[in-house]
């Protein structure tokens, strides 16, 4: 098993990535601390853990507040004595996300918020725990268009990955003699709700496809194992990289059919 006795704290846990990353740490010996605002959704994950033998524990936490961010890591410590792994990886993509010209400023500010300040929240309460741990490792979720443009316009959401991904490499950097490693994740278009809300019909859908060479949306249990990856022992070396993981969208010229 590949996170036996650590301790592992995943945001946005009660859906997609973060719910299979949970699933997925706890089967390979992770205590988890399952993280979201969605409380009947992230509790069920937590059970589903438990029923298969595994140890986890829900904490309410909105990532973009502070107060909120420091109580998930109390938690954590409270309940299984460490912190060894942070997960974060809350996000939002806002259907009213658009191009520039027409950028809703409330939109602008939500998904800064969530997916930016929360991973700066996240490891401002989180890297002490980690210290107090002997080291660790944290894993961002940015995303591919961190890295290049998106074929729908989603200004807030590109800049605020943009931001993850620059964030995670210093990170890195800063931190590295501490024992922890700080690397940045980076799927491609998968077939959650985050994505399925925001392409919501077909056309939206095949302009997404056509750039893919795989030809598919991927899973969110594809991307877990990276995580995965990222977060144990495996990844020792690893650190102030980015991990694409996007069905070759980021390699190839792609002719549609
Ligand atoms: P999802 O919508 O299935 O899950 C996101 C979870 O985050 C939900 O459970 C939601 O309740 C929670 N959440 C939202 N706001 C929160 C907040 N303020 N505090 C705590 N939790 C909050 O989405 P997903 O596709 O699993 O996305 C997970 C991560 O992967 C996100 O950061 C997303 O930006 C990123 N990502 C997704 C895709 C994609 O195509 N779906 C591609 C690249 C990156």
């Amino acid at each position: 098993m590949r996170l036996e006795n650590k301790v592992a704290l995943i945001t946005g846990a009660a859906s997609g990535l973060g719910r299979e990353s949970a699933l997925l740490f706890a089967r390979e010996g992770a205590a988890v601390v399952v993280v979201d605002v969605n409380d009947a959704a992230g509790q069920q994950t937590v059970e589903e853990i438990q029923a298969s033998g595994g140890r986890a524990l829900y904490a309410h936490a909105d990532v973009s507040r502070e107060e909120d961010c420091a109580g998930m890591v109390r938690a954590a410590e409270a309940e299984f004595g460490a912190l060894h792994v942070l997960f974060n990886n809350a996000g939002i993509m806002d259907s009213a996300d658009d191009d520039a010209t027409t950028a809703d400023l409330e939109v602008w500010s939500r998904t800064l918020d969530i997916n930016l300040r929360g991973v700066l929240l996240g490891c401002k309460h989180g890297i002490p725990a980690l210290r107090r741990a002997g080291g660790g490792s944290i894993v961002n979720t940015a995303s591919f268009v961190a890295v290049m443009g998106a074929a729908t316009p989603q200004i807030a959401y590109t800049a605020s990955k943009g931001g993850v991904l620059a964030m995670s490499r210093e990170l890195a950097v800063v931190h590295a003699r501490e024992n922890i490693r700080v690397n940045a994740l980076c799927p491609g278009p998968l077939r959650t709700e985050l994505l399925m809300k925001f392409l919501d019909t077909e056309q939206k859908r095949q302009r997404r496809l056509v750039h893919i060479p795989l030809g598919r949306f991927g899973e969110a249990a594809e991307i877990a194992r990276a995580a995965l990856f990222l977060a144990s022992e495996e990844a020792s070396y690893v650190t102030g990289t980015s991990l694409m993981v996007d069905g070759g969208i980021s390699a190839a010229y792609v002719t549609p059919e």
